[in-house]
């Protein structure tokens, strides 16, 4: 690495030489046969096999009653275990009366609290169905995911750039402050999908300062990465949303989400939100007839193996000596074979689940098309953002945990192989 020539330095003549040497290699990868990806962001099994002992913490013999003596077999108790509410409030740095357990999935919860917003309002305001048009901030590039939920709900998104700092402030406190038809933005403020970012102090300061047209404008807040760290001694630290919002006096601006998905068993984990009392009551108002209470077994099943936070910390160091090899060879193999040439630039996040690629503008379809035709499938070029539209065409998502390293390796070397070549056309267009 470093003494690579920057490509758009090189003569036409230098560039097709470079492109046939290219072409041979990628060649070799074509025939041998692979069948790899890199397209998901989901724990491998090393990982999930960490979890593997909170199946037998409630056994046949174990005692099923909570802390407060209910019986986690039965009906009832709609806002969780006092237990798992303790473990979740500590993970989440809320207090446990601000907290509220639900079943198995985060996204589930953000979905719902649209879809309830939709059909009946935010505490009592007009329901978001009777109005003409509701909009929605969405930070780019983000998850994909995020954006599904309010494109099915025929919100219309906004995207706002992320900087390394969190989404640019200025176009949020303006467009959030000048119209009323702005109802929420998403973030990801913690190693976010999929740049690994975190939001500065500033950042969060702002957030909770915001003064939306809208009184039922709601901040999504999904910390769905606050404990995943990939190194001990450095890690991102962020100011806290819900206390900062009450220090600003907007105390029901920001719901805040968060799972165990990817600390646990993604899909068997525990959900949780918090937020104001007065959004609670308001949520609870809707969330009593959708169901007498959600899975205790689950939730008792995790307090028993985790015992508290601490236990916690430890289990997410580690999945940490697991990820962060991946992480960082990757990152190495980017180094190696993409430094000096200017075809490319990545994020080095020290958490979370993701690496952000940015090529050339206009290349990122045909790097991930290169790739698939060699058999390494990558997410779709575009999925980071609203409609699937990356205007600059120009953002790859690399999911890095799931693969085993050497088929890491090998789609890392491939990748780079293909932002050269797809990068060497362009400029010989
Ligand atoms: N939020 C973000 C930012 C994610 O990246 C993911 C999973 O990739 C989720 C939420 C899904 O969370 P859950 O499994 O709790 O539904």
């Amino acid at each position: 690495g470093g003494n690579m020539a920057r490509y758009e330095e090189l003569s036409v003549e230098e560039l097709e030489a470079l492109r046939a040497e290219l072409k041979d290699e990628y060649r070799r990868y074509q025939t041998m046969d692979m069948n790899l990806d890199m397209s998901r962001g989901k724990p491998c099994r090393e990982q999930l096999d960490l979890s593997n002992d909170m199946m037998d913490a409630l056994d046949s013999n174990a005692d099923m009653y909570s802390s407060e003596g209910v019986d986690v077999r039965n009906y009832g108790v709609l806002d969780g275990i006092a237990e798992a509410k303790e473990l979740l409030s500590d993970m989440m740095e809320n207090h446990p009366d601000h907290i509220l357990i639900f079943g198995n999935s985060s996204l589930n919860v953000m979905y719902d609290s649209i879809s309830r917003s939709m059909t009946h309002g935010v505490m009592g305001s007009t329901p978001w169905c009777k109005l003409d048009e509701v909009k929605w901030l969405c930070p780019v590039p983000g998850y994909d995911r995020h954006f599904a939920i309010t494109e099915y709900f025929g919100i219309k998104m906004i995207p706002v750039p992320m900087t390394e700092q969190g989404p640019d402030m200025d176009m949020v406190e303006e467009l959030v402050a000048s119209d009323e038809a702005i109802k929420g933005i998403w973030c990801v403020p913690k190693y976010s999908n999929p740049q690994g970012y975190s939001y500065s102090d500033e950042t969060v300061r702002r957030f909770a300062r915001l003064k939306p047209a809208a009184r039922d404008f709601r901040i999504y807040w999904d910390n769905a990465y606050g404990m995943h760290h990939l190194y001990d001694h450095e890690q991102d630290y962020l100011i806290e949303i819900l206390a900062e919002c009450k220090r600003a006096g907007h105390p029901d601006l920001v719901y805040k989400f968060a799972s165990t998905s990817k600390i646990s068993f993604p899909g068997s984990g525990i959900a949780s939100m918090a937020t104001s009392l007065n959004n609670l009551e308001d949520i609870k108002k809707q969330v009593q007839y959708q169901t007498i209470g959600h899975d205790k077994v689950n939730q008792l099943r995790h307090v028993r193996f985790f015992q508290d936070i601490h236990g916690m910390v430890k289990h997410m160091q580690k999945h940490a000596n697991i990820l962060r090899p991946k992480f960082e060879m990757v990152e190495d193999i980017f180094e190696k074979n993409l430094a000096g040439t200017g075809v490319g630039e990545w994020t080095k996040p020290k958490g979370g689940y993701f690496i952000s690629f940015e090529t050339l503008p206009g290349c990122a379809k045909a790097v991930v098309d290169k790739c698939k035709k060699a058999g390494v499938t990558l997410t779709p070029a575009g999925s980071a953002f609203p409609y699937k539209k990356d205007p600059n065409d120009s953002n790859i998502r690399i999911a890095p945990t799931y693969p085993p390293l050497e088929d890491l390796r090998i789609a890392s070397e491939l990748f780079t192989l293909c932002v050269k070549l797809v990068s060497v056309e362009k400029l010989l267009k």
